[in-house]
């Protein structure tokens, strides 16, 4: 009967109306996501999450302007895993509204940490899901970790997609206003891979768009030009929206992007994401 209901879901996963048998390999997966679900909810009991920070870079003096928070896992039994390896699971099984507001929170701590050592710490961008959108306090609980570990507003970024702004968007509006409201930035994640939809640019103010790597990606030495990435930037531009460009892996990259008056990069070609010791380093004056 399990195994039924294993093949059951694939055919569902492949668009139902179809049949399957279940695999031993089939058995396999559900059966490692069934212990990397238990693991994970393990996971923030046994304090098993590390925040790394990659650093963004002003292109207009070629310093550091901002940091974005990343996590990973660093799960007993396999080590070290990225967020592509369980974030979504996290998001179906509800856990990311816990990890969420546990990181929020340790970001805020680090945060306070570096300004009693007196250094200067702008724009602390962090992910945040849509799932989180979802869950009714979510503007008050980040109202009440502020308030806890007195980190001013103004130095947090939330980096969301746009599916934020599509999905249940009444909803989301009020509490990104609510956000804003406060003083946290808002920046659109990944811009240009979704519905791409301007429409929401005119309801709501936005600060900040990242241009998604997969655009960055196309400008190669022989291919030094990109007229989908000006063109966002002059309408950015023109909106009063700043450009942040991510995945910026080598230097064509970084010069065809300043040519283009893009504001703001990140990628390997500068750093990769590095630990809260690294970052102090990189900050001290
Ligand atoms: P993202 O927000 O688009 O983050 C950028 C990803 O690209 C990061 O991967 C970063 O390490 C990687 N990256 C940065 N520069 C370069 C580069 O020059 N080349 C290449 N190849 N990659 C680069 P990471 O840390 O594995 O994160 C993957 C995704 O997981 C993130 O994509 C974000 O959507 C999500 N994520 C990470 N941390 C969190 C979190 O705390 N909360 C939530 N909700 N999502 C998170
Ligand atoms: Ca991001
Ligand atoms: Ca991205």
């Amino acid at each position: 009967m399990k195994n039924a209901d294993i093949a059951m879901y694939r055919v569902k996963e492949l668009g139902r109306n179809n049949y399957q048998f279940c695999t031993p390999e089939m058995a396999l997966e559900v059966k490692e996501r069934a212990l990397l679900d238990y693991h994970l909810h393990q996971a923030l009991h046994n304090n098993e999450f590390v925040l790394l920070y990659q650093p963004k870079i002003s292109l207009h003096n070629e310093k550091i302007i901002g940091i974005e928070a990343l996590m990973r896992w660093n799960r007993p039994s396999t080590g070290l895993l990225f967020p592509e390896s369980f974030i979504s699971l996290a998001e179906s099984n509800g856990l990311i509204v816990p990890i969420s507001e546990w990181l929020i929170r340790a970001v805020c701590i680090q945060i306070k940490e570096w300004k009693e050592k007196g250094l200067s710490i702008h724009n602390v961008a962090i992910n945040i899901s849509t799932r989180q959108f979802g869950i009714t306090n979510f503007s008050t609980n980040i109202k009440n970790i502020l308030k806890e570990t007195g980190v001013d507003p103004q130095c947090l970024e939330f980096e969301i997609t746009e599916r934020v702004l599509m999905e249940n968007s009444f909803n989301n509006f009020s509490i990104l206003h609510e956000l804003k409201n406060m003083g946290i930035k808002i920046i659109i994640d990944d811009f240009g891979t979704e519905y791409s939809s301007l429409s929401y640019l005119r309801h709501f103010s936005i600060d900040k768009i990242k241009i998604d790597k997969s655009f960055i990606d196309e400008i190669t030495e022989s291919n030094p030009e990109s007229n989908i990435i000006k063109a966002i930037i002059v309408m950015a531009h023109s909106l009063n929206i700043s450009v942040v460009a991510e995945g910026v892996e080598t230097a064509i990259q970084a010069t065809v992007l300043k040519r283009y008056g893009c504001d703001e990069v990140q990628g390997f070609l500068y750093n990769h994401p590095l630990p809260a010791e690294k970052i102090q380093t990189l900050l001290l004056p």
